[in-house]
């Protein structure tokens, strides 16, 4: 196909169409002349119109997918050619275009193929692929209404917030049930595995912690966040500033089941041995984090976050000498950073000279000794600084952050539980969009949505 000739073409009918703008801009006086700004849209607008007629034409170079008048379905059936299905879909440019593609049909499994949507991505929904993904990226990140509001003035494309809503509630809940596909095909698949050497390093951080979410009738629901990353990767970006250059969230709104299914497949595909003798997991006191951990992966070395112990500390002193005190402040702060050098041994020491007079302060000091307790043996900070572990989950702290807080917790937003899981999901994707370990990503989230013609009995 000759497809050179036509762009010329192309580029011939824009000259026109700047020649016609610099007329504008020639012939007035400057006071009379367009807005600088809004030249500046126009020209844009110019390329997009390029963009959109290029398009077009080169697209034709994929042709409408045919592939003989039949091939072999996956089922084992036989995929015959019907005819051509027409689709009329939005582009990057924010303009319409038809697309023409081949459509078979298998009567054994009732499943029609458009060989064209495998080929350019699926083009189910009222967009191209191109578009459908950053309209997913600005919905993940934005409400709907502030989401259309931003595509239309970043990218020129007019998408209306409905319509993004729905797309990214169908993506949402297509990613969870993918995941869910592929933990429990995981599990099916349990082989055992030759087990690590006790002195191996542990270079995988597992961190757990989970928030409250505000609902639609005003009770509040935990989500609970994994953040899952390769010490290698936390790399010195600055003096004292490092960054982490990958990682991995998976969240739920609900019980801890569905969240360890998701963690322990998303940690086997990074690397983590599936006993977790190769990682750390750091958390905050709460049970459901530790039965999870020895669930999943009861070789892991289990770390006491330090900011929730620290927490504590505060807690604690103010209790014995008022909010708000110095006294209190600089006790905590000494007594984390002795913690910090050793172990909890440091805690219950100077718990053991605090001499509080009010009952409040008691029950405080009794209520720390507790938790110390509890948690002694998650506690040998020194050690494993030592070994270069982080014994913090700051990790976990960016997921809330980015998953769950910038999305779904802005003033005044109260979720539906089958909203918020669906955005969730949404939001998951695109935070994960750098993770080498997840299974759905932004471009093949329109395949697992499903083909545009299933079912549909061949014409
Ligand atoms: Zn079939």
């Amino acid at each position: 196909m000759d497809l050179v000739p036509q762009v010329d073409s192309i580029v011939e009918g824009i000259m026109g169409a700047v020649q016609s703008l610099a007329a504008q801009l020639e012939g007035p006086a400057p006071a009379a002349r367009l807005d600088p700004r809004e030249l500046e849209r126009r020209c844009r607008d110019l390329g997009l119109a390029v963009g959109h007629e290029l398009f077009v034409q080169l697209l034709r170079a994929y042709g409408d997918g045919r592939q003989g008048a039949a091939t072999r379905c996956p089922c084992g059936g036989l995929r015959r050619y019907v005819g051509t299905r027409s689709r009329q879909v939005r582009d990057l440019m924010n303009r319409l275009l038809t697309l023409e593609r081949a459509y078979y049909f298998c009567r054994t499994c009732g499943q029609g193929w458009l060989p064209l949507d495998e080929q350019l991505g699926p083009t189910g929904a009222q967009v191209t692929p191109a578009l459908y993904e950053v309209a997913l990226a600005c919905r993940s990140t934005a409400p709907p209404d502030e989401a259309a509001e931003l595509l239309s003035l970043v990218a020129g494309v007019e998408l209306s917030a409905k319509s993004l809503e729905r797309s990214t509630k169908a993506a949402g809940a297509a990613v969870d049930r993918a995941l869910d596909r592929h933990a429990q095909a995981l599990q099916a698949d349990m082989s055992p595995e030759t087990p690590v050497p006790a002195a191996a390093q542990r270079p995988y951080n597992l961190q757990l912690d989970g928030r409250m979410l505000r609902m639609r009738d005003g009770t509040f629901r935990e989500v609970k966040v994994a953040s899952l990353f390769d010490a290698h990767d936390l790399v010195e970006v600055h003096p004292e500033r490092r960054e982490l250059l990958r990682k991995h969230y998976e969240a739920h709104l609900g019980g801890p089941e569905r969240l360890g299914r998701l963690a322990y497949r998303a940690a086997r595909a990074y690397g983590v041995t599936g006993d977790g003798a190769n990682a750390l997991s750091q958390g905050d006191g709460a049970p459901w984090v530790w039965n999870l951990v020895q669930d999943h992966w009861p070789a892991a070395l289990e770390v006491l976050d330090f900011y929730h112990l620290s927490e504590h500390l505060h807690a604690c002193g103010q209790a014995v000498w008022g909010v708000g005190s110095e006294r209190a402040r600089q006790w905590a702060r000494e007594v984390g950073e002795q913690t910090l050098a050793s172990d909890a041994t440091a805690v219950l020491h100077a718990l053991d000279c605090l001499r509080p007079s009010g009952a409040g302060g008691q029950q405080a000091i009794a209520a720390l000794r507790r938790y110390v307790q509890t948690h002694a043996h998650r506690m040998r900070y020194g050690a494993l600084r030592a070994q270069g572990y982080a014994v913090a989950s700051a990790g976990v702290e960016s997921a809330h952050h980015g998953v769950v807080q910038r999305r779904l917790k802005r003033p005044g937003q109260r979720w539906s539980e089958r909203g918020a899981r669906q955005i969730l999901a949404a939001r998951r994707l695109w935070c994960n969009r750098h993770s080498p370990a997840d299974v759905t990503s932004v471009a093949n989230v329109r395949s697992l949505i499903g083909p545009a013609y299933r079912g549909r009995v061949a014409a």
